[in-house]
């Protein structure tokens, strides 16, 4: 596929499609030609921000006609080239698509548009007595986490965006818009098309309207950090916690050199060792009763200071800490950049599958630390790279994929939550094998013949 840059008939016959104003200025061009991987940025020819699923519709039509690129932007904070728009064209930016449509308190749904970030609609719910479970570490618009199929450290008890997206209204790159999902618990009707095009990263549709599953704020919330000698005893012991059934909301682990990260950024005193943060919730008894049963787990571990807090403002600042990992991995170095891995193992593999990224890394001179939604046998690598040493980041590509090969052998995937992108395109190969991978072509190319949307992600044309 070649470059395709936009000239001014096209850019104004945009320009009277939509309400708000088609871009070319060079900052704004910048601030959409990368996301915060370190995957080299590439400018979109223009920027065209829209504010309804009519907008959207008309530009699609208008797009796909003239075979000009589209890359859906929402926050532009994932993490392996998704929204880097490699062959020009235009980025759609949802952001100004930031209403929440709907809150239906009884039924536990939302219905919201794409642009509303969890954080905003968090503020929203807490009014009600709910929560939006869904957690990643930055604050992704809603559209952008379903569209990557994100995932966070509650995962474990709430399920990612592929459990929580109900419903949604998309428009394919034709223009046609689609409804597809209902606001029911149940639903057997026919092709999942709501679970299709979650994880499907822009490449299948764009989406205008999601209904979102929440939860009620549970009556008591605690949460428990343990330390342990040696990394692969904190892995065993959170992997044999799962096993036993205890209803953990979190388990996360950390690296000691996390742990130094977080103490130098945060400015905390944590022991520098590794470590498992948990969270409980439940009635008050029950809470008391699941952190006893892990202090009993870990403690067969080797686990050892259980310290246990149910003072709301101590808990905050734990998950504070713990979502700000990735940037004081950057700014403990600073003028460097992150490179955050994402796999993810059965279980049982997962002290075998982290022990070995451990050893790969230790070989190699660049700074790294580990940590991991562990319960769901979900860990990230950072690794620490200068953005002025172009060599470094393909040296890091090169162990990453040495690393994500082995873990797809061991029955591993190579992305539990962040997705192909652009990054990863030759380990879903590897992973799903050729013949899976064609499937998912023809699915492209029956939705978008024109390969017009987010076209050079996932799978090659
Ligand atoms: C510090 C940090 C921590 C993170 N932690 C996690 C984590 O714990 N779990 C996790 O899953 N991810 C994590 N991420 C990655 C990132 O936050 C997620 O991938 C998030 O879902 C991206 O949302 P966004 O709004 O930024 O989307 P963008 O980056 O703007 O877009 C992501 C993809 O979705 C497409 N897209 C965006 N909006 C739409 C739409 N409306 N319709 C169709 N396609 C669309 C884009 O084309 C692109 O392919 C983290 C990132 C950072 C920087």
């Amino acid at each position: 596929m070649k470059r395709v840059d936009l000239d001014p008939s096209q850019i104004s016959g945009i320009q009277d499609l939509i309400s708000g104003k088609v871009s070319t200025n060079e900052s704004v061009l910048d601030l959409h030609s990368h996301d915060e991987s370190a995957f080299p940025p590439v400018r979109p020819s223009a920027v065209v921000p829209v504010n309804s699923t009519e907008e959207v519709s008309r530009v699609l039509a208008y797009c796909n006609q003239q075979k000009i690129p589209v890359v859906a932007f929402g926050a532009g904070t994932s993490l392996e080239g998704h929204v880097v728009p490699l062959y020009g064209g235009i980025s759609l930016d949802l952001s100004s698509m930031n209403k929440i449509v709907e809150m239906r308190p009884d039924d536990l749904l939302v219905r919201v548009e794409p642009g509303v970030t969890r954080l905003a609609l968090n503020a929203k719910l807490a009014n009600e007595g709910l929560f939006f479970s869904v957690d990643p570490g930055a604050d992704a618009t809603l559209g952008g986490m379903a569209a990557t199929g994100a995932a966070g450290t509650t995962t474990v008890r709430y399920g990612s965006m592929r459990e929580n997206v109900m419903a949604m209204t998309a428009v394919l790159a034709d223009g046609t818009v689609i409804h597809t999902g209902r606001g029911t618990r149940k639903l057997s009707a026919g092709y999942d098309l709501t679970k299709l095009i979650v994880g499907s990263e822009g490449t299948l549709a764009v989406i205008t309207e999601l209904t979102l599953r929440v939860f009620g704020v549970p009556e008591k919330m605690a949460a428990a950090v343990v330390r342990f000698p040696t990394l692969t005893d904190g892995v065993a012991a959170a992997t044999a916690i799962v096993r036993m059934g205890i209803a953990i909301a979190r388990c996360e682990f950390l690296d000691a050199q996390c742990i130094r990260n977080l103490n130098a950024h945060e400015d905390l005193l944590m022991p520098e060792v590794p470590t498992l943060f948990f969270e409980f919730h439940g009635s008050p008894q029950g809470v008391v009763e699941d952190a006893q049963s892990v202090k009993e787990i870990v403690s067969e571990f080797s686990g050892s200071d259980f310290e246990w807090t149910s003072d709301e403002s101590e808990r905050r600042k734990l998950w504070q800490a713990r979502h700000n990992a990735h940037w004081a991995a950057i700014t403990t170095h600073p003028g460097m950049r992150g490179v955050s891995t994402d796999m993810a193992v059965p279980l049982s593999a997962l002290p075998v599958a982290v022990e070995l990224a451990q050893e790969i890394l230790s070989q190699h001179p660049f700074p790294f630390s580990i940590l991991g939604h562990v319960a769901d046998g979900n860990f990230h690598c950072q690794i620490i790279t200068d953005p002025n040493k172009p060599e470094e980041r393909d040296q890091i590509r090169e162990i990453v994929h040495e690393i994500t090969m082995k873990i797809i052998a061991m029955g591993g995937t190579c992305t539990g939550e962040h997705g192909i992108g652009g990054g990863k395109i030759e380990a879903l190969l590897e992973e799903t094998g050729a013949e899976a991978v064609a499937v998912m072509r023809a699915i492209k190319k029956t939705l978008d013949p024109n390969w017009i949307l987010n076209p050079g992600k996932i799978f090659l044309a």
